[in-house]
């Protein structure tokens, strides 16, 4: 199955779109043209010498990446350099990369959503619920007739999806008027005459993401020359959102601490763990963040979290959770992140459905720290 790359791109948009991305972050395709047809996929954390040749190998069209590849100040695209080899061989293969990185760990159902359900926890919160999504209602008026059509535009770009359901909208009818002025070419009514017509006021809520393309779609589709339509702010997202950093849940059995090493083990697929602070006998709220997120264990402590997990845990992080007589698990930022190949493939497959085109998970992508 073949799709455009924007098709792609705006699967994983729509869980999680850029501007949830960090300021410091670079997110959004780094390599191709969002025109080019995709019929592979290759997924990774990091994008390697090592993963670009098994794209090549593999005849993938598009790399999709966790980890940004351009990130700042590349200054030189010579093949003289890693950087400048990766990048040849990625346009020399017609090779896309496409990287989610900041706003695919805030998003909500995004990378700690996958990493919260895969742990098995309950009631996942979001640990720091800092960024929340942008709602607006869309309201357009049209005649009667084109009422149904206009809903039909609503649905297919993404407008009234409200928890499990979608195609939410309202219709109310009214009485229209206005006068098409010299130089108009109407569909009702005459040049210089007030008209009178029975119009439905038709709404939905739509996040801020998707507005722009709906709009141009309604646009294409709506009977008048001039369509008119009221953009209106939500409060929604305040309350309806779970965009932010981490994830904080409870498990539905409390474990003894040993079996929660032995669980998070197992889950994550790693030989151990590295652990600082202080261990509590049973575990029952865990809070974590994939990536480097020891930052958060002030905030995991507050919100009664038992444990944090997350990777790159430094010296003095081991010492802040000890001084907080609080037990934070390193888990590695690449054991934290790996499954954000399975987490990505889902996104997509939902998105895309039977348009999916085939998706691999890259065999090179590996951890660069090695215990030896
Ligand atoms: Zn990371």
């Amino acid at each position: 199955m073949s799709v455009k790359l924007s098709d792609v791109i705006r699967s994983i948009e729509t869980v999680a779109p850029k501007n949830l991305a960090e300021d410091w972050d670079n997110v959004g395709l780094q390599v191709g043209a969002s025109k080019q047809v995709i019929e592979r996929i290759l997924i990774t954390l990091d994008v390697t010498v090592d993963v670009v040749a098994e794209a090549v190998d593999k005849k993938a069209d598009l790399i999709i990446a966790h980890h940004p590849f351009i990130f700042n100040g590349l200054k030189t695209l010579s093949a003289d350099y890693q950087k400048g080899q990766i990048i040849t061989q990625l346009i020399k293969n017609d090779i896309a990369l496409y990287v989610a990185h900041t706003n695919l760990d805030k998003a909500e159902n995004g990378l700690n959503d996958y990493l919260a359900h895969l742990l098995g926890l309950k009631s996942i919160q979001t640990l720091d619920p800092s960024d929340p999504k942008s709602y607006f209602k869309l309201v357009v008026y049209a005649p009667a007739e084109a009422t149904d059509k206009i809903i039909d535009v609503f649905g297919k770009n993404g407008a009234g999806s409200i928890g499990d359901y979608d195609y939410c909208t309202y219709r109310s009818s009214g009485i229209g008027t206005f006068r098409p002025l010299q130089g108009a070419n109407p569909f009702i009514g005459e040049v210089d005459a007030i008209t009178s017509v029975d119009e439905d006021r038709i709404e939905a809520i739509v996040p801020e993401e998707l507005l722009k393309q709906l709009i141009l779609q309604l646009k294409k589709n709506h009977p008048y020359e001039e369509m008119a339509y009221d953009i209106i702010p939500l409060e929604n997202g305040k309350f309806i959102n779970q965009n932010g950093l981490g994830k904080i849940g409870r498990l539905e059995n409390p474990l003894k601490s040993q079996d929660f090493i032995d669980h998070v083990k197992k889950i994550l697929n790693l030989p151990s763990l590295r652990g600082a602070g202080v261990i509590p006998e049973t575990i029952r709220r865990v809070a974590l963040c994939s990536g480097s997120g020891a930052d958060m264990i002030g905030l995991a402590k507050a919100k009664k979290a038992d444990v944090l997990i997350t990777g790159d845990l430094k010296h003095h992080d081991g010492q802040r959770a000890l001084e907080n007589n609080f037990w934070v698990l390193d888990a590695g930022h690449f054991g934290t992140e790996k499954c954000v190949a399975e987490c990505f493939k889902a996104i997509i497959k939902a998105g895309l459905k039977e348009n999916c085109p085939e998706m691999i998970i890259a065999e090179a992508s590996k951890d660069f720290i090695i215990n030896y």
